[in-house]
């Protein structure tokens, strides 16, 4: 990378580049470690240095959906994640950002399938085999392409340990969890009011039900109370329902035990109207005396509240739809006809029959797929569950006893209160992509086959009988079973050896884990074993996980649980258990807000306010829409997203790479005289030597000071805070101050002709050097937020001949101590320090500017200034810097006043100096010449006039006298300008 960029910044000119790169020279894989070879691990100047090399920092990065495309959402949380590993890597830590996609069930299949319908295909018409087939040849074709969206936006990812959820490695693992479980009594079989999906044909989670307000109707409907002998007793109950069509299903009506209007129905049974069955009215503490009339209609097979009371009462279960929503044979004459359909006919025959008592408005809220927007159907089916206990009561406790921290501290207890009312969890799907559950049925006995925990191969007989008719379940697991598992599954659980690996595995290499080439002589299981070992010691827990708010008990729970259930067998690298701190899948979340617009509105595709992140960047580039997102991130605070914000940051971008080309320029200006920066001077803590000129001290102390900032704010997640540090630093400080101060000393010629006993000598050099520097070292500092930008400038500083492949793998720049650092630049106290002595020239150099501008001083004209500074020390900073002051403020000379200065006019007060302008506002003496010459002849004229009309008695004797008076006065007043102009003329110097 030669010194002479482009003139200009171009960010898509450096981006695609540098992206390519990194992933091609596989600059962030990180190998399994290999605990005997310590010097592989720790670079000779980390080792040096004395820095923890071996310590681990695993992230892993939530998978998106294999269907995905990149959204704001994802933008900022790549970002926080990029800049956190980034600034880990640099470090010293062995980061390790871990990849993967998920193959999303519904979403997935969804796609798939409208495609065929564009065929005019379908999955049944195709089979589950070819349909499964069609999917994966669909992933091959379109599912990589938020990975390749995440590529170009530069993540810092190890891509050799890319994973999707249905490979191989992680099906092994999902299998045996499942065997595990079940094995374990924790998985069980049963009917259950389940949210079901018509469309998408599947039972949905909770979490995937999405509620809206929905304006329709509370039908009341009266049931015909029978007597003993089951004749109509002409007395009727009346319930209502907002679902009338479900009456078809009901079993009972249900009224609380001590509602007095009730009282004489007790033990009744009444006629279910359309369908003519005796139902019982049945007494339970859960309905509401004060809702509607009191008596509920109780349909057990689809109302999760209806299916409790069934469950009490020991009521059957009468499930009257299909799996398209459709009633079915149970719903009598209405057979066949879709829900509203049979609606509409319900409640027409009611009437009909004298039996609807009313229709009222209502408005309540009604649940859809979150996937289809189809309207959910609470429906009883047979699914597969996880018993949540004693799973949930590990993950309660990891988080309580303080294993698992939060970040905002305030999801700790959202997070504790869902998992205290977890229900079990159903995690079957009836889709035909996904893990297929592994459990054979029997024809013959009916009896449930599961494969043996660690059994590989699927069973040919049933467990019970030995029938060989046995076929598998057709239902698949839910995708939050197989993303639940990652922390554990990346890392190569269940297969994971014993102990650890005594025996050399082989050199680094590519691999299915990115790591070794397996050595001679080992079988290819054990080898695997061995390195999920290293793997899992190295890598588990993982330390952050950075994540939605939304997916926090779909997916960040449900890892808490598998990985604390399943990783405690897992023994610790010596072999003893591992307790529950080391059992969690990560020791932090973190938990990031949203991406909202300008206006702080939630982006929408009905609002039509969503940002494409792929447009911003392609308009701003990259680092520029990272830095925005950075500078407004902190926890707990939504993102407006403002593009007003990104193109500031582009502008900032601008800035570093001018500064970038006025460096270069002088290093090969100095060059040119023979004068070169030794590059062995770049790369660590630049420092300052005490004598060295204030400006260099200075600008070392900032970067210390802002370095030690950013590394703390940082630790807490505060992006915001770190990058506007970072801003301030480069743009104010260095590029602002330092940069103007260091001009006066770059004067290589001046250096090249004076003597060495000159004390001028070597002044250029060392201000070039320490400028370089610098720059070198707030590059490295800027480079987890703008990586692309810092690394093009990185490789230009050394020449094309850069002491890393990557300014990522170089060290971030920290200070160790204060005390280390105030004795590299000669203290910093506020009156004798570095920090203190520039802030009193940086406030003088304002001052003067700020006096130039109230009184008007033309821009490039130099003023003298007079200065009484209050103190030695400020008496030493101003001297000292003549230069600068005369430079930064235009000051031709600058006179120092042992006195406090006298002329209130003139001079500013602050606690440290008092400071005046010579200036006096000098005209242009020719044009001012003219004007009053000119001014004067007027002023004659009309003097004359007036004289000549006042001794006209034609005009005095004829006028009336207020008008002959009135001329008088203007006479006077004439009389008085022209007397003053003709003052002015003659003050003027002689020409
Ligand atoms: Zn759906
Ligand atoms: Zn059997």
């Amino acid at each position: 990378m030669p010194h002479d960029l482009p003139k200009a910044y171009d960010p898509t000119a450096i981006e695609d580049h540098w992206a390519e790169y990194w992933v091609r020279e596989k600059l962030f894989a990180v190998p399994t470690p290999d605990p005997d070879k310590k010097a592989d691990a720790v670079p000779a100047r980390e080792a040096a240095e004395g820095l923890d090399g071996q310590s681990a920092f695993t992230i892993l990065l939530p998978p998106p959906n294999v269907t995905g495309r990149l959204h704001m959402g994802h933008m900022l949380n790549q970002t926080e994640m990029d800049i956190l590993t980034r600034w880990r890597r640099m470090s010293g830590r062995r980061a390790l950002w871990l990849p993967g996609t998920d193959h999303a069930g519904i979403a997935t299949q969804m796609m798939v399938e409208r495609q065929l319908a564009e065929e005019g295909s379908s999955r049944q018409k195709l089979g589950r085999e070819a349909f499964v087939e069609r999917v994966w040849e669909w992933k091959r074709h379109y599912g990589g392409a938020i990975l390749d969206q995440m590529k170009r936006l530069g993540a810092s990812v190890d891509w050799s340990r890319e994973y999707f959820t249905m490979d191989e490695r992680l099906s092994v693992a999902v299998r045996e969890a499942f065997v595990r479980l079940y094995e374990q009594g924790l998985v069980y079989r049963g009917a259950y009011i389940v949210n079901w999906c018509p469309r998408c044909q599947t039972a949905i989670s909770d979490l995937e039900v999405v509620y809206d307000e929905h304006k329709g109707h509370l039908w009341e409907i009266r049931y015909p109370v029978l007597n003993n002998d089951g004749t109509d007793s002409g007395v009727f109950i009346t319930v209502a329902t907002t679902r009338p069509e479900t009456m078809l299903g009901d079993t009972a009506v249900a009224i609380h035990p001590q509602d007095e209007r009730y009282l004489h129905l007790h033990g009744k049974k009444l006629r279910l109207p359309l369908m003519n069955r005796e139902i019982p009215i049945v007494l339970d503490e859960w309905v509401s005396r004060e809702f509607g009339t009191g008596a509920v209609k109780v349909t057990p097979a689809h109302d999760p509240n209806d299916f409790a009371i069934g469950m009490r009462r020991h009521l059957p279960s009468v499930n009257v739809m299909d799996d398209r929503a459709h009633i079915n044979q149970a719903g009598g004459a209405y057979a066949g006809l879709d829900r509203y359909v049979a609606r509409k006919r319900v409640v027409a025959d009611l009437e009909a029959q004298g039996l609807l008592a009313g229709v009222k408005d209502y408005t309540n809220n009604v649940g859809h797929c979150d996937r289809c927007k189809t309207v959910v159907e609470p429906r009883l089916s047979t699914q597969w569950f996880v018993k949540i206990q004693p799973l949930a009561d590990k993950a309660i406790a990891a988080v309580e006893e303080g294993h698992i921290r939060f970040t905002p501290e305030m999801y700790k207890k959202t997070y504790l209160n869902w998992m205290e009312n977890i229900h079990d969890w159903c995690i079957s799907r009836q889709l035909w992509w996904g893990h297929r559950i592994p459990a054979w049925h029997c024809a013959v006995c009916h009896q449930i086959t599961v494969p043996k925990p660690g059994s590989t191969g699927d069973p040919t007989h049933c467990a019970h009988c030995g029938a060989s008719e046995i076929t598998q379940e057709t239902d698949v697991l839910d995708t939050w079973f197989s993303s639940g598992l990652l922390p554990v599954s990346v890392f190569g659980w269940p297969n994971i050896a014993e102990g650890a690996p005594s025996t050399d595995l082989g050199a680094p290499g590519p691999s299915h884990l990115g790591t070794r080439e397996r050595a001679p002589g080992l079988d290819s299981e054990t080898w695997a074993r061995a390195q999920a070992r290293r793997d899992f010691d190295a890598f588990y827990p993982t330390s952050l996980l950075v994540t939605g708010f939304d997916i926090l008990f779909f997916w960040v729970a449900r890892m808490i649980m598998m990985g604390c259930w399943f990783s405690a067998e897992v023994p610790m690298p010596d072999g003893s258990p591992r307790p529950l701190a080391e059992s969690v899948p990560f020791k932090e979340v973190y938990i990031h807000a949203l991406v909202r617009d300008a206006n702080r509105e939630k982006m929408s595709k009905t609002k039509g306010n969503v940002i494409d992140p792929i447009e911003i960047v392609k308009q701003y580039g990259t680092d520029a829409v990272r830095f925005t997102l950075a500078s407004m991130a902190s926890p707990g605070t939504d993102i407006a997203f403002n593009v007003a914000r990104t193109e500031g940051y582009r502008a900032f971008a601008n800035k570093i790479w001018n500064a970038a080309r006025f460096i270069f320029m002088n290093v090969d200006r100095a060059a040119e005289v023979g004068i070169t920066v030794d590059p062995s001077a770049f790369g660590s803590m630049p420092t300052a030597a005490a004598n060295a000129p204030l400006e260099a001290r200075w600008i070392v102390a900032e970067l210390h000071s802002t370095a030690a900032k950013v590394n703390e704010l940082l630790e807490s997640y505060r992006f915001d805070e770190a990058a506007n540090a970072i801003y301030q630093f480069f743009w104010g400080s260095f590029c602002d101050w330092y940069i103007e101060i260091v001009k006066l000393r770059l004067d290589f010629e001046k250096q090249q002709a004076a003597e060495s006993a000159d004390q001028q000598a070597g002044d250029a050099t060392a201000a070039l050097t320490t400028l370089v520097q610098v720059f070198e070292a707030a590059l490295r500092l800027l480079s987890p937020f703008m990586p692309f930008l810092t690394e093009e400038l990185w490789h230009a500083v050394y020449d094309g001949n850069p002491p890393a492949k990557s300014i990522a793998l170089t060290r971030y720049p920290a200070t160790k101590s204060r005390e280390e650092f105030e004795r590299q630049v000669g203290g910093i106290g506020f009156d004798e320090g570095a920090f203190g002595q520039m802030s009193h020239l940086q406030n003088l150099i304002g001052d003067v500017r700020n006096m130039r501008k109230e009184r008007g001083v033309p821009e490039r004209e130099p003023v003298q200034i007079e200065v009484h500074p209050r103190s030695d020390a400020v008496q030493k900073a101003f001297s000292e810097n003549q230069n600068v002051i005369k430079r930064l403020a235009r000051v031709s000379t600058v006179k120092f006043s042992e006195t406090e200065l006298q002329d209130p006019g003139v001079f500013r007060y602050l606690n440290y100096y008092e400071v005046r302008i010579d200036y006096k506002v000098i005209p242009d003496l020719p044009a001012e010449r003219d004007r009053l010459t000119k001014e004067c002849l007027r002023l004659e004229k009309i003097v004359a006039n007036d004289e000549r009309a006042l001794n006209d008695p034609g005009f005095t004797g004829k006028a009336p006298a207020h008008i002959v008076e009135g001329r008088k006065k203007q006479l006077a007043e004439n009389r008085l300008l022209l007397e003053k102009a003709r003052a002015a003329l003659d003050a003027l110097p002689p020409e």
